[in-house]
C-alpha cells in the first residue's frame, strides 16, 4: 500500500492531467472524447501503478515488457485495465507479452511486424499496433524512416489477402516522439509532419490509420493541437511522488 498522502497526490495529479488534456482538446476544437490518456507507469513500482488505477487511470503504458510481466505477477490489476507497450520491443519478448493483449506503439522494423503477425496468429490474439516513425530524423531515435512506412503498410495489407491468419494484426496508426531538446514549437512541427504523413499514407494505401500516438508530459498540448488521439503521460502523473 502506498501512504494516503501519496494516494491523494496521485488522484490530484490524475485530475489535473485530465483537465489539461480536456482544455487542449477543446482549444483545438476537437470532440472532448477524442484523446485517450495513457498513464505511463515506467517510473513506479507495481503498488503505485495500482494506486494510479484506483485513482481512475485504466489505460497504462510501459516501455519494457519485462516490467509489464513483473507488475502483473506482483499485483492483480482490475480486468478493465488496458496495457500499451510503448518502448522498443525485442522479438523474443513477444510470446510472453501478447497474453496481456497490449497495443504495441513501437513497431520500428518489418522484422518485428512479421514476428508479431506470426505470434498473434499462433496465440490467436487479435493485436493492434502502431508504426513508430522517426520524425525528428535523429540517428539516436528509434523508429522507421518516413519513406519506409508505405512499403511496410502495403505488404502488410497484401498479406491479409493470403489467408495466413495475419488478419488478426491490425495497423491502426502512427506513433512519434519529438526529438531530444526540441522546444515546443519545433515539437509541434514534428507532430504536424506526423499527421501529414498519416494522411498521405491513408490516401496512398487506402488503409485506415485513425490513431496518432504523440505527446508526452512536456508537449502534449501541442500534440493534441496537431491531432494526437493518444497522449503518453508519465512524469506529470507522479509529480510530488518521485524523488
Ligand atoms: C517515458 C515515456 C513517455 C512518458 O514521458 P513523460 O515525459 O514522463 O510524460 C512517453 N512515451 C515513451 C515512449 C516513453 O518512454
Amino acid at each position: 500500500m502506498i501512504d494516503s498522502h501519496s494516494q491523494a497526490r496521485l488522484a490530484e495529479n490524475w485530475q489535473a492531467v485530465q483537465q489539461d488534456v480536456l482544455s487542449a482538446t477543446t482549444a483545438a476544437n476537437r470532440p472532448v472524447d477524442s484523446v485517450t490518456i495513457i498513464g505511463v507507469t515506467k517510473y513506479v513500482d507495481a503498488e503505485t501503478t495500482l494506486a494510479l488505477v484506483d485513482a481512475g487511470c485504466r489505460i497504462l503504458g510501459e516501455n519494457r515488457p519485462q516490467v509489464l510481466w513483473k507488475k502483473n505477477e506482483e499485483v492483480d490489476f482490475p480486468d478493465d485495465v488496458r496495457w500499451h507497450l510503448i518502448g522498443h520491443l525485442q522479438r523474443n519478448k513477444l510470446r510472453r507479452s501478447l497474453p496481456y493483449r497490449p497495443m504495441i506503439h513501437s513497431v520500428d522494423s518489418e522484422r518485428l511486424l512479421t514476428a508479431i503477425v506470426e505470434e498473434a496468429a499462433g496465440q490467436q490474439i487479435p493485436t493492434k499496433l502502431l508504426l513508430e516513425v522517426n520524425i525528428s530524423g535523429e540517428e539516436a531515435k528509434t523508429g522507421l524512416m518516413p519513406q519506409d512506412l508505405r512499403p511496410i503498410l502495403e505488404s502488410h495489407l497484401d498479406s491479409k489477402h493470403t489467408d495466413t491468419g495475419t488478419g488478426v494484426v491490425e495497423i491502426v496508426g502512427l506513433m512519434a516522439m519529438a526529438g531530444w531538446g526540441t522546444d515546443v514549437a519545433a515539437a509541434r512541427h514534428q507532430f504536424a509532419a506526423t499527421r501529414q504523413l498519416r494522411d498521405e499514407l491513408q490516401q496512398q494505401t487506402g488503409a485506415a490509420l485513425p490513431e496518432l500516438s504523440m505527446g508526452m508530459s512536456g508537449d502534449f498540448p501541442a500534440a493534441i493541437a496537431e491531432g494526437a488521439t493518444m497522449v503518453r503521460i508519465g512524469s506529470r502523473l507522479f509529480e510530488g511522488l518521485l524523488p
